[in-house]
């Protein structure tokens, strides 16, 4: 056995990414094995490296794919072959996360592991309805209680012992044993639940909030009395994995609720950038309360020829330039690139000024060092062509890397003003070949809102993903970042909805929130 093998039992948290531990994520990055759940958001395996084993260990309601005790032997199986193992479980691991049993089988193989906890969905979903588990004056103790299978307890299977965990629930202690209570599991239990508390003193029009899905961008939440909840859930079709609160704290969702409140909440909207730049787009979006989903339209091909390249890189240096042209951030990273691996740095630049096409440009040129001498006001290309209205361009050389077949609209000007431009084509935009992905499936099943466009050639290449089918894109309202983008829409054939009054991700969030019903 080799001495490294070692197991992290991690809580996931209960589904928005920003609450799992920084703890976590160290010991995700440093795993050779992640072992996850259902419950334990996918979006948390981006922490871990790209050549680590993921292996899905999740239980479906219906269908077991890995049996506890598979689940216990593997951890022990990958510990013994020296790796290091994550097993991250859904909110906190000994919180009804069996991660107890996981530690006891891992105590008797005699394999070293750590526990670190999570933040709970007991607490969490709770608190991300507007509900506080306990409140000065009105609870001073919660309990948690498992509800699985409530519903189905009969004085029979309590008669052969079932293994039934609520058939040991000592109900009349568990009515007064907490002002609040917290049950997970068991949400077709409802009925059963209110009835046993009602029996047992709980007044009739007790508060009772059952979150479905808490945390997780499509949290809903019914709110209710003891007598009604197992009706008003059942009416919502209210389904796992949700937590119910019992007590008088339900009632000040009333003046706390949050999450759900915000602009975007409930609404699903598409990112149609590239992979690299829709983080920033689908962040802005989630701070609004909206459920962003991407799916890149564009790749970035690299084309650049080394000879080309190397030249432009070289005049650079000797100030042969007098202006740099950028017309997009994927031109400042992939050049930037190209200027380091020769063995440079912004000082290549030397004393030739730079111009930015907009504020998303110019900022990915801050994030390179580089301060843009001129940003059109306008953003667009026109705007640039503006920007150099009343200097002198005349035997001016400008350096222009771009992506292939990019509008000619600059050049073309530029060249009038009697400039000479040098353009270094590093990139061209591709279609993605994956046709197959999630937000491609929820495009063609009329689940967006709101579909997002930050460029003309995303319009186009959506389009061609769709295999020409307009019919998704008629049934969401499309937001465009800015007028050329949005005639890309209209040419197409297709209707704007939202328009950004200032053409950047901000801006087309802003136009999105304001537009929103
Ligand atoms: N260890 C987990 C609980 C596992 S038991 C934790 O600490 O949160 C699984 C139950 O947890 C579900 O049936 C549901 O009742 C609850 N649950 C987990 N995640 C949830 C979420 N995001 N929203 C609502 N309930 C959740």
């Amino acid at each position: 056995m080799s001495s490294n093998g070692f197991v992290s039992l991690v809580g996931a948290g209960p589904g928005d990414p920003s609450l799992f531990t920084v703890g976590g994520v160290a010991r995700m990055a440093a795993a050779d094995v992640v072992l996850y759940d259902r419950l334990a958001n996918a979006a948390l395996l981006r922490h871990a490296r790209k050549d680590a084993d993921l292996i899905y260990a999740g239980k479906m309601p219906d269908r077991h794919t890995m049996t506890q005790d598979e689940i216990n032997a593997l951890l022990v199986e990958k510990a013994r072959a020296g790796e290091r193992v994550v097993r991250l479980k859904g909110g906190d691991p000994f919180v009804f996360g069996r991660g107890g049993e996981e530690a006891e089988a891992l105590a008797a193989a005699g394999i070293p592991f750590e526990v670190l906890p999570g933040v709970t969905s007991a607490i969490a979903a709770p608190a991300y309805a507007g509900i506080p588990v306990t409140h000065r004056g009105i609870a001073s103790s919660f309990a948690v209680v498992t509800a699985h299978g409530a519903g189905q307890q009969t004085a029979d299977s309590r008669q052969q012992g079932s293994d039934d965990e609520t058939a040991a629930l000592d109900w009349a202690a568990i009515a007064h044993g907490a002002d609040t209570l917290v049950f997970l599991m068991g949400v077709g239990s409802l009925g059963e639940i209110a009835a046993r508390l009602i029996e047992h003193g709980r007044a009739a029009d007790t508060p009772v909030a059952v979150i479905e899905w808490g945390t997780h961008p499509r949290q809903r939440t019914v709110a209710s009395t003891l007598a009604h909840i197992a009706d008003d859930a059942r009416e919502a079709g209210v389904q796992a994995p949700a937590v119910t609160v019992v007590g008088e704290v339900a009632r000040l969702r009333e003046r706390l609720r949050w999450f759900d409140a915000r602009p975007l909440s409930g609404r699903r909207v598409l990112v149609t950038r590239t992979r690299e730049q829709a983080s920033e787009l689908s962040r802005l979006l989630e701070e609004q309360g909206a459920e962003a989903i991407e799916l890149p339209t564009i790749e970035i091909v690299e084309t650049a020829e080394q000879s080309l390249v190397d030249a432009a890189v070289e005049e650079l240096r000797t100030s042969s330039f007098q202006w740099v042209i950028f017309t997009s951030p994927n031109a400042i990273s992939i050049f930037m690139r190209h200027v380091r691996e020769r063995g440079h740095d912004a000082r290549a630049f030397g004393r030739a000024q730079i111009a930015a096409v907009g504020p998303g440009t110019a900022a990915a040129l801050a994030r390179e060092g580089l301060v843009a001498d001129l940003v059109p006001a306008a953003y667009a290309q026109e705007g640039l062509l503006d920007a150099f209205e009343g200097r002198v361009l005349q035997g001016a050389r400008i350096l222009l890397p771009r992506a292939e077949d990019a509008r000619d609209n600059v050049i073309d000007g530029l060249e009038a003003k009697g400039a000479r431009i040098d353009e270094l084509v590093l990139y061209r935009a591709a279609v993605p070949p994956d046709r197959d992905s999630e937000g491609l499936h929820l495009l063609r099943e009329g689940s967006f809102d709101i579909v997002t466009f930050t460029s003309s050639s995303a319009v186009r290449n959506l389009i061609e993903m769709l295999d020409g089918d307009l019919a998704p894109l008629r049934r969401t309202r499309i937001a465009a970042i800015g007028p050329v983008t949005a005639d890309a829409v209209r040419a197409a054939g297709l209707e704007v909805g939202v328009m950004a009054s200032e053409y950047t991700i901000a801006g087309l969030v802003a136009a999105i929130v304001e537009g929103a019903p």
